[in-house]
C-alpha cells in the first residue's frame, strides 16, 4: 500500500513514496511566492522557480510549460523541446491544458490556483503526463483524453497508471452557477439554495470509467480556499492572485 500523500517543508508529494531516484514531483506552495510569469506581481517569479526546482534536482532553464486556456487540448513533448516557457512565457506552448511526455530530464509545468493539477504517472514504459483541469477541461474529459494520448503514444496500461490529485479548491467552497446542470449531470452538490462543484469527484469518476484503478489514485484533499495561508486561492483572492506550479519529470 503506497502512502497517499505528504507535506513535506509545506511542498506537496503527489506520490511520495514513488518519488524515488525516478521521478521528481511536487506542487510549490505559496510560501514560495508566485511562479507565473503572467499573473500578479511577477518579478521574482523566475527566483521562485529557480528555488524550488533547485530542491527537487530539476533545472528550471529545461522547463517546458503551456499557454494555459481552459481548453482540452493535449500536446505531447518530446526531447529538444527543453525550455519552452522556462525563461519567458512567449514561447510556451500554446493553447494546451495538459502536457505528456516519455523523455527524461524534461520536467512538465502547469500553474494553478484553485484549477485541480493531476499527475499521471507510468511507472513502467516509463512516462508522465500533468493535466490542469479546471471546470471546463473536466466538462470536456481532458484527463480521460491524457489517459488515451498515453496509451496510444507511450503503450501505457491505463489500470497501472498512477493518478495524483493535487491541491484545488472542493467542493466546501466552489459554489458554482445554477447554469452549471446543464454541463455537469452529477458533481453538482446541493447546500440550501446554492450548488457547488467537486472537481475531484468528476474527474475520478472519469478515469475510473476509462479504466484507471482506484488503488492507483492519490487524492490531496487538499481545498485551496480553505488552506489560502498556504496555497494560491483565485477565488479568495480575485486577479492579483499568485500561481502555484505542479511539475513531474523522469530522471
Ligand atoms: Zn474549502
Amino acid at each position: 500500500m503506497l502512502k497517499v500523500n505528504a507535506l513535506k517543508n509545506n511542498i506537496y508529494f503527489p506520490f511520495v513514496k514513488l518519488a524515488t531516484s525516478n521521478l521528481a514531483c511536487a506542487i510549490s506552495p505559496r510560501s514560495l511566492g508566485n511562479m507565473s510569469y503572467v499573473y500578479a506581481g511577477t518579478e521574482n517569479s523566475l527566483d521562485n522557480r529557480r528555488d524550488f526546482l533547485k530542491n527537487l534536482g530539476v533545472d528550471y532553464r529545461s522547463l517546458v510549460c503551456a499557454k494555459q486556456v481552459h481548453g482540452s487540448s493535449i500536446k505531447y513533448v518530446k526531447e529538444g523541446q527543453q525550455g519552452k516557457g522556462a525563461l519567458s512565457d512567449d514561447n510556451s506552448i500554446p493553447d494546451t491544458d495538459a502536457l505528456a511526455t516519455d523523455a527524461r530530464n524534461l520536467p512538465l509545468a502547469i500553474f494553478t490556483a484553485d484549477c485541480l493539477p493531476i499527475f499521471l504517472y507510468d511507472s513502467l514504459t516509463p512516462a508522465v503526463a500533468l493535466v490542469h483541469a479546471g471546470w471546463k477541461g473536466t466538462r470536456d474529459n481532458i484527463t480521460v483524453k491524457t489517459l488515451q494520448l498515453m496509451q496510444e503514444r507511450f503503450g501505457s496500461k491505463i489500470s497501472g497508471l498512477y493518478i495524483g490529485f493535487g491541491p484545488a479548491i472542493r467542493s466546501c467552497c466552489y459554489e458554482v452557477g445554477e447554469d452549471f446542470k446543464n454541463y455537469f449531470s452529477t458533481g453538482l452538490i446541493r447546500k440550501g439554495n446554492h450548488s457547488y462543484l467537486d472537481l475531484i469527484q468528476l474527474n475520478k469518476r472519469q478515469v475510473l470509467e476509462a479504466g484507471a484503478c482506484e488503488d492507483n489514485i492519490f487524492d490531496s484533499r487538499i481545498c485551496t480556499s480553505c488552506r489560502s495561508a498556504d496555497f494560491f486561492s483565485f477565488r479568495k483572492e480575485g486577479k492579483n492572485c499568485g500561481r502555484m506550479m505542479s511539475i513531474i519529470m523522469l530522471k
